[in-house]
C-alpha cells in the first residue's frame, strides 16, 4: 500500500492545508464536558486528535469543555485525566479549562455587540423558538434587534452584574433570520443563569453557548484543526461567522467525522448513569459497561483499544463496529504476551489411586508456547488433583473425549490418565473422579505411540490458590436489542457470573492488580483493581479464546 492510500481523509485535508500555507503547523485538542465518564466512542477522539498531532509533529491539548455549570463535576474530571493518560494521549503542559477563558469570551461578545453584530433580546425562550421559523418557514426579526450599539452594551453588562433574572435576557448573533440554516438564524451566544460554576464558583452569572464559546476556546488555543463528530456539521457556518467576525489571524477550521458507535452495547451517558443509580451495575468502571475506566478494569490495555480504533477506521459515514472486532484485538495483543497457567473454574476433585499419597513431584510446563521468552515453570502434581467439572461424565455422548468410565486421556503438562469411576453424595452431585496413570507417560508423552484424544487441565490440590473468578456477558440482550419499546433497556440476566471456588495453580501466588494471563482453555483474564487482595484473588475474564470474528479485508472497516 503507498503513502498516500494508507492516508484518512482528514490527513489529506491537513495535507493540503500545510502545502498550500493555510497553516504551518498541526494543533489539535480533546474538548470533553466534564459531565460523565469517557467512553470507547472517545477513545476515538482522543486518539485521532493526539495522532494527528503527533505524526505531524505537531501539538495536542486536553482542554475541559467546562463552559455549562450545570452538570459538571470535579470527579469527572480526574476521571477524563486519568482515563486519557492510559490511553497513552500526553498532553504534556496543556491541560487547559474553557472556563479560564469566561473573561476574553466576555471580551468577544462585547467585540461583536460594538461591531453591531450581537444584540440583547427580551424574547423569552419560547418566543425565540417560535420567531426562528422552521425548516420550511423563514425567521421573522427579534423586535428587540433594532437596539442600538450602545443600549446593547449597557444591557450586557448589566446582565454581567446580575441586574436580570435567569431567562429574562439573551445576548443573540445577529446574522441571518432568513438562512436555510437554522442555526444560523441569530442564535443565542450567551444566558444569564445565576449558578456556582465548579471552577469560577460565582463570579459570573452569564454563560456563553457551546455554539460561541468552542470556536472561541479553538482560536484562543491556536488550534488548527478542530476536529468534532458528524452532528456538528450543519453548525460549521456558525463556527466561521465567529472565529470570522471576532477577526483572529489565522482561525482555526473545523472537520467533521463520524462517531464511533458499537452494536448492541450501551454508550449514552444518561443509560450508564441510570444502571448506576440502580445498582444494576458496580459503577461507571463495571467491567461490563464500555467506558475507558471499565475496560480498564476488566483487564483491556491500551494497545488493544488503539488497535481496534485503527481497525474501524476515520471516515464522514456512520457505521457501527462490532463488539467482537475489539475482543479479537484484546486476544492479539495479549496472545503472545499473557502466561498461560491452569485454573479450574469449577472444580472437581480428581483422585489418582495408584499415585503415592504423600508424593509431590513437580513437572516442567512452558509459559506461553507462542513466546519462548516467558520461560518455564515447574507445576506441582500430585495424587489429587481439581479438574472441571464438565471434563468428565458418567455417560458421555458421542464425541466426548474428556474423562468418563474406561477413557483415557493426557493431563496437560502431566501424565495420561485413565477413569475407573466416580463417588457421589446422596443428591447424585458428583464429588469425586477416580483414576490411575500411567508412570511412563510423564510430561503428557505418550509411552508406547498409542494415542488420547482429550487433554485437559488440572490444578494440584495441595498447593492450590482459591480465587474468585468473574464471567462476563453483554449486560444488553442481544437477541432482544438494545431497547424496549417503552425506552428502557434490554437487559441480560446473565450478564455476571460469579464463581468463589476456583482453583488456580500456584504460579498465580502474588498476582497483582491488573496482571492478565491466560487461563488455558478459559481466555483471557486480570486480576480486579478494586476487589482483589493479597490471599483473595478475584479475576475478571476479558475475553473468551472462542471468536467468531472474522478480520475484514484492507480497507473495509471493523
Ligand atoms: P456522549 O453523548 O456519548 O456521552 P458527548 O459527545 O456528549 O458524549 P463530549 O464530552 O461532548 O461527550 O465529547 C468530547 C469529544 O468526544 C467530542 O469532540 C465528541 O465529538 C467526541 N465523541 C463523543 N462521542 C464519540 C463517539 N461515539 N465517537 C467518536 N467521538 C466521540
Ligand atoms: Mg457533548
Amino acid at each position: 500500500m503507498s503513502e498516500t492510500e494508507s492516508k484518512n481523509f482528514i490527513e489529506v485535508m491537513i495535507d493540503k492545508d500545510l502545502e498550500t500555507g493555510v497553516y504551518d503547523t498541526v494543533h489539535t485538542r480533546f474538548p470533553p464536558e466534564p459531565n460523565g465518564y469517557l467512553h470507547i466512542g472517545h477513545a476515538k477522539s482522543i486518539l485521532l486528535n493526539y495522532g494527528l498531532a503527533k505524526k505531524y509533529n505537531g501539538k495536542f491539548n486536553l482542554r475541559f469543555d467546562d463552559t455549562n455549570p450545570t452538570k459538571e463535576d470535579i470527579e469527572f474530571v480526574e476521571s477524563i485525566k486519568a482515563d486519557t493518560e492510559w490511553l497513552g494521549a500526553d498532553w504534556e503542559d496543556r491541560l487547559f479549562f474553557a472556563s479560564d477563558y469566561f473573561g476574553q469570551m466576555y471580551e468577544a461578545a462585547v467585540k461583536l455587540i460594538r461591531k453591531g453584530k450581537a444584540y440583547v433580546s427580551d424574547l423569552s425562550a419560547d418566543q425565540i423558538r417560535e420567531y426562528r421559523g422552521s425548516l420550511t418557514e423563514p425567521g421573522k426579526e427579534d423586535p428587540f434587534s433594532t437596539r442600538s450599539v450602545e443600549e446593547n452594551l449597557r444591557l450586557f453588562e448589566e446582565m454581567k452584574d446580575g441586574k436580570y433574572g435567569d431567562g429574562e435576557k439573551v445576548l443573540r448573533a445577529r446574522i441571518d433570520m432568513a438562512s436555510p440554516n437554522i442555526n444560523m438564524r441569530d442564535p443565542v451566544i450567551y444566558r444569564v443563569a445565576h449558578m456556582s460554576h465548579h471552577n469560577t464558583k460565582d463570579a459570573w452569572c452569564i454563560y456563553p453557548m457551546y455554539d460561541f464559546a468552542h470556536p472561541v476556546e479553538d482560536a484562543i488555543e491556536g488550534i488548527t484543526h478542530s476536529i468534532c463528530t458528524l452532528e456538528f456539521e450543519d453548525h460549521r457556518p456558525l463556527y466561521d461567522w465567529v472565529v470570522r467576525e471576532l477577526e483572529y489571524p489565522n482561525p482555526p477550521r473545523q472537520i467533521e467525522f463520524a462517531k464511533l458507535y458499537l452494536k448492541n452495547v450501551v454508550t449514552g451517558k444518561r443509560y450508564i448513569k441510570k444502571l448506576v443509580e440502580e445498582g444494576i451495575v458496580d459503577g461507571w468502571d463495571d467491567p461490563r459497561l464500555v467506558s475507558i475506566a471499565a475496560l480498564r478494569r476488566r483487564g483491556f490495555t491500551p494497545e488493544s483499544i488503539r488497535m481496534f480504533v485503527e481497525m474501524c477506521g476515520v471516515s464522514k459515514a456512520n457505521s457501527v463496529a462490532d463488539y467482537a472486532a475489539l475482543e479479537y484485538c484484546i486476544r492479539e495483543d495479549l496472545k503472545p504476551r499473557a502466561p498461560r497457567y491452569m485454573a479450574v473454574l469449577d472444580p472437581v476433585k480428581l483422585v489418582i489411586d495408584n499415585y503415592p499419597e504423600d508424593r509431590t513431584e513437580y513437572l516442567t510446563a512452558c509459559n506461553n508456547p507462542d513466546n519462548e521468552e516467558l520461560g518455564s515453570r515447574e507445576v506441582p502434581f500430585c495424587r489429587e488433583l481439581y479438574i472441571e467439572r464438565e471434563d468428565f461424565m458418567e455417560e458421555p455422548p458421542k464425541k466426548y473425549f474428556r474423562l468418563f468410565p474406561g477413557n483415557e486421556v493426557r493431563l496437560m503438562n502431566g501424565y495420561f490418565v485413565t477413569c475407573t469411576g466416580c463417588v457421589k453424595d446422596e443428591n447424585g452431585v458428583v464429588t469425586e473422579v477416580h483414576c490411575t496413570y500411567d508412570p511412563l507417560s510423564r510430561g503428557g508423552n505418550s509411552p508406547d505411540g498409542r494415542k488420547v484424544r482429550g487433554t485437559i487441565h488440572w490444578v494440584a490440590a495441595k498447593d492450590a490458590v482459591t480465587a474468585q473468578v468473574r464471567l462476563y456477558e453483554n449486560i444488553i440482550d442481544e437477541e432482544k436489542g438494545v431497547y424496549n419499546e417503552d425506552g428502557s433497556l434490554n437487559l441480560n440476566p446473565n450478564s455476571l457470573t460469579v464463581m468463589k471456588e476456583c482453583k488456580l495453580e500456584p504460579a498465580f501466588k502474588g498476582a497483582k492488580a491488573y496482571d492478565r494471563f491466560q487461563f488455558v482453555r478459559q481466555g483471557f483474564f486480570s486480576v480486579d483493581p478494586r476487589d482483589s487482595v493479597e490471599g483473595s484473588l478475584v479475576f475478571n475474564r476479558i475475553v473468551s479464546l472462542k471468536s467468531s470474528f472474522v478480520l475484514p479485508k484492507q480497507g473495509e472497516g471493523a
